[in-house]
């Protein structure tokens, strides 16, 4: 526990595992901005302030710490190579940042092991003829994403028919030749995700839990899945532990998955990290995600039987609304709800679609969280309507 952490990004990823480490007295210096999440929460005087995109501020926070870490993928991966061939260690890997994120470099990856992922066609142009016959190969719809420096849906755009390619372009063009690529539409009955922790030792995993997304941003986990069979939850975290051992480094990492009608899973994404679908494991497991993390890239036990969901739980997003203070408003009404942890990430204003914070609801059975969390779904959907 006498190991310095230094992590790349201070958002409410870093400032949850802020939270984690505290409990454990373990020092984290985030790299961020001044007035970052993470730091609020962290009273010491060795932080950075700068870009997690940064040479030189990567290389000031290697000299102060014993290890490295990210809360965010979109950092200069060939820095932290550098890094780790001096001899810092940065789990993930470098090898693995630089993989996963880019989103088509990812697919490939894990197709070419055998990992089950939707099928996807670079593009090399962003021209309606180019677009045209990737509709004509994928079929309609197709979703076209941004390989690079997407979240939270802001790289994707839905092509429902040949009529929205101008749309489509216009949206996502401006990223630039060999930017994009497409992706075959997945008609999936859930979407799951998977917690993996890869350790020295191996990999383990949370339970499956359920994603439910709107306009392709994560609204609802409900944890574990609703309605799954045995097989099924077994099935999704093999597969998620057999992509995670895939890439190099230690960690949490956070698998997302398409539930297809027969029963097949196809992989969309994984985040080499802490991920927004395991915020529940704060209240609803004996570890967290981010407990979990900490103990796995400094090399502490992890239990297996600490990773299980101790009651069921729903955790909803908070998002920014039509005013700044709106998140605020949600969080003040769930303040009478019982049995529900608020959760506020310290951003300031809100914007429309920005993660200002979440819920979790947990109760003896999975009904019992439903029924609570109900109001809460609704006055969210009154705010963003
Ligand atoms: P994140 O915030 O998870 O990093 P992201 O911006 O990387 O999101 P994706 O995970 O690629 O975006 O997609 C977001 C959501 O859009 C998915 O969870 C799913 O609901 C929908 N989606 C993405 N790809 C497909 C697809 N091929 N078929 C159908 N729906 C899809
Ligand atoms: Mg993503
Ligand atoms: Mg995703």
């Amino acid at each position: 526990m006498d190991k310095t952490v230094g992590v790349l990004g201070g958002g409410q990823l870093g400032r949850m595992l802020a939270e984690a480490a505290n409990r454990l007295n373990i020092t984290l210096i985030i790299l961020d901005k001044a007035s970052a999440p993470a730091k609020q929460i962290t009273a010491h005087n060795a932080h950075i302030t700068g870009s997690f995109k940064d040479g030189p501020s990567i290389h000031e926070l290697t000299k102060k710490s014993d290890v490295l870490t990210i809360e965010i993928e979109h950092v200069d991966a060939d820095i932290l190579r550098e890094i780790e061939e001096s001899g810092t260690p940065v789990h993930p890997s470098w090898s693995t940042i630089k993989t996963i994120q880019d989103k088509y470099e990812q697919k490939l990856h894990l197709r070419e092991r055998g990992v089950a992922v939707a099928d996807a066609l670079p593009l090399s142009s962003d021209s309606e003829e180019e677009l045209g016959s990737v509709g004509r190969q994928l079929g309609y719809p197709f979703m076209l994403k941004s390989r690079k420096d997407a979240y939270d849906g802001r790289g994707n755009f839905p092509v429902r028919s040949a009529e929205d390619i101008p749309a489509a372009i216009e949206a996502l063009g401006k990223r630039g030749a060999n930017s994009l690529y497409a992706e075959k539409w997945a008609s999936f009955t859930m979407e799951l995700a998977v917690m993996v922790v890869q350790t020295k030792d191996g990999t383990l995993a949370f339970p499956a839990v359920e994603t439910v997304h709107e306009n392709s941003i994560c609204k609802l986990v409900y944890a574990p899945a609703r309605g799954v069979s045995t097989s099924t939850f077994k099935a999704a975290e093999g597969l998620a532990k057999r992509a995670v051992s895939s890439f190099k480094g230690k960690g949490v990492y956070g698998v997302e998955m398409f539930l297809l009608p027969n029963g097949e899973l196809l992989i969309n994404e994984i985040a080499p990290r802490p991920h927004n679908s395991g915020h529940y494991t704060i209240e609803a497991c004996p570890l967290s995600q981010y407990d979990a993390h900490l103990r796995a890239i400094l090399d502490l036990p992890i239990p297996e039987d600490s990773l299980r969901i101790r009651e069921p739980a729903i955790m909803l997003n908070i998002l920014g609304g039509p005013k700044p203070d709106s998140h605020i408003n949600i969080a003040k009404y769930a303040l009478n709800n019982p049995r529900t942890s608020i959760h506020l990430y310290g951003k300031g204003d809100g914007s429309p679609g920005r993660k200002m914070g979440h819920l979790t609801v947990t109760a003896h059975s999975m009904s019992e969280c439903e029924t609570l969390i109900a109001p809460l779904i609704h006055e969210v959907d009154i705010l963003s309507s």
